[in-house]
């Protein structure tokens, strides 16, 4: 498969697993929206021309959020992408706060390409945090996401300094949006 072919197959993959969920800001934008976000801050702001990376990217959220299967994952796109989707996903029988205490604590382990991933998404989260939180959020909840990000980027860091400096500033703005 050439670069161009994977990349163009996971977004097609992604947007039809995505297909009916939306994003949990005021606007509720298609879904499919963020893991493109993800992937094109890889690629602008980290200049990371890696597609197994931006496919990854693109994938992120599929399995944990989708029906999809990693098994699925590997069948389209091989074993290298179906490894970094797998660092990728939560194990959604753990309750929530379980769930977001193993990422920080696996964080420093993840691969150099899941690492990237994940300062992205972390970027983009937050970046909508301040932007166009969930309307149900409280304030408390808006920081403490914030908060929480900021640990899971400390795991990665030491991979990306422009995506890291990125993440940096987004997570100043939004603490500062968030104490008004
Ligand atoms: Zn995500």
């Amino acid at each position: 498969m050439s670069d161009t072919t994977i990349l163009l197959r996971a977004a097609h993959f992604a947007a039809r697993r995505h297909r009916d969920q939306k994003r949990k800001g005021s606007t509720a934008e298609p879904y499919i929206n963020h893991p493109i976000a993800v992937a094109e801050l890889i690629a602008s702001i980290g200049r990371v021309t890696d597609s197994l990376t931006l496919a990854a990217a693109l994938l992120h959220d599929t399995v944990e959020d989708t029906d999809a299967t990693l098994d699925d994952i590997g069948r389209e796109f091989g074993p290298d992408v179906r490894a970094i989707v797998a660092e990728l996903t939560d194990d959604k029988s753990l309750p929530s706060e379980e769930r977001k205490r193993l990422q920080v604590v696996n964080a420093p382990n993840a691969s150099r390409r899941a690492k990237i991933v994940k300062l992205a998404d972390k970027s983009v989260n937050v970046a909508d945090i301040a932007r166009d939180p969930p309307p149900n959020w409280p304030v408390a909840r808006r920081r403490a996401y914030v908060e929480w990000a900021i640990l899971v980027v400390a795991g990665c860091r030491g991979t990306n300094a422009a995506l890291e400096k990125h993440f940096d500033g987004l997570a100043a703005m939004a603490l500062a949006t968030i104490r008004g």
